[in-house]
């Protein structure tokens, strides 16, 4: 219930208004986004690699109607990719995209274009491209465009949402060689029609996904900060006998850093999302929907307008 009242004021410009203006709002922030600028986002890829983490980078944004917004996202990942090669940060750091800040809600072709582009720099500087997955109005195309990209980028990875009813499916389709699936739970607000309601029905999926992705030739990405489902992928690396380079565990950048290292310290290979930007506001609420306790810091920055 308060997941959805949340992740609804995620869409109001009055809400974001609201928020973005409020005196404790950057210390909110700041636990969750790298910082505004590429030099930012160096930093803090700097810090992680140098712990032994791998990364996977967001410029925020999302969702835009303006075809000279779209454009200004994919050349801030071009920046930013030209920037990380410069650092010798990669291979280390890759680059996670959002096709909706490319345009494709108003022109999927466009967003094809510039993810293409961004694929090319990618490639230029030794690294790769994953498509964050967002609303299920958007899963059949971002598959689609996916798809068209991997004939000349077949490192390019993927984004499937265990919360779905057809992810299962999908990822029988995309655990082949060479493909790079990254499973999380899903963070958006569905309708039952298409995605499980129920935490626990999730999780159901998710280890039903996981058994899917682990044992099949794919490269699975295991996105949880959910302990018993990373027990559970521990579990299945052994079973399935992945070592370190056959799978990655995922986290977000601020979320159990603690469990990051342990993981590293492991031997796993463990990469954090690291988001940065000024377009911090819809990831900022899902990130406070996933979980009530983060309320606190979000009450306490409207609380002191
Ligand atoms: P949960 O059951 O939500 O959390 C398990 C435990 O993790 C909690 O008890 C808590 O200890 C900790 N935790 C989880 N979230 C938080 C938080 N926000 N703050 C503090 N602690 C927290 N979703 C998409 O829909 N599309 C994407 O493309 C996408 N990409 C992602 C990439 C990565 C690398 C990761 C890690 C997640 C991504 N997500 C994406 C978000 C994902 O769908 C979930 O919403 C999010 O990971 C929370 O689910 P969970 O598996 O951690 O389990």
């Amino acid at each position: 219930m308060l997941r959805s009242v949340i992740l609804a004021a995620a869409r109001s410009s009055q809400v974001e208004r609201l928020v973005e203006t409020a005196p404790y709002t950057r210390d909110v922030v700041r636990r969750f986004v790298a910082g505004a600028g590429t030099d930012d986002a160096l930093r803090a890829t700097r810090g992680l690699v140098g712990d032994g983490l791998t990364v996977t980078l967001d410029y925020l944004g999302e969702d835009t109607g303006k075809p000279e917004q779209a454009t200004a996202t994919r050349d801030g990942y071009l920046t930013l990719l030209r920037a990380l090669r410069e650092a010798g940060l990669t291979p280390a750091a890759e680059v996670s995209v959002k096709l909706s800040a490319l345009g494709q809600k108003f022109d999927e072709q466009l967003a094809y274009d510039h993810a293409r582009a961004i694929c090319v720099a990618a490639d230029e500087a030794g690294t790769t491209v994953t498509l964050d997955m967002e609303d299920h109005t958007t899963t059949d195309s971002t598959l689609d465009v996916l798809s068209k990209l991997r004939k000349d980028h077949p490192g390019t990875g993927a984004v499937l949402q265990a919360y779905l009813r057809r992810t299962e499916a999908d990822c029988r389709d995309l655990a082949t060689a060479g493909s790079r699936v990254r499973l999380c739970k899903g963070a958006y607000r569905e309708p039952e029609s298409v995605a499980y309601q129920s935490a626990r029905d999730v999780d159901r999926s998710y280890v039903r996904c996981m058994n899917v992705l682990m044992s099949g030739a794919g490269y699975p990405m295991l996105a949880t900060h959910d302990p018993r489902l990373i027990a559970i992928g521990e579990d299945r690396a052994r079973w399935f006998d992945r070592g370190p380079g056959s799978f990655e565990f995922q986290m977000l950048y601020g979320i159990r850093p603690e469990e990051q290292a342990r993981l590293v310290a492991a031997g796993y290979t463990v990469r954090t999302y690291v988001p940065y930007g000024d377009q911090w506001y819809g990831y900022l609420m899902r990130r406070l929907a996933e979980r009530p306790a983060n309320l606190a810091f979000f009450g306490r920055a409207l609380l002191s307008r």
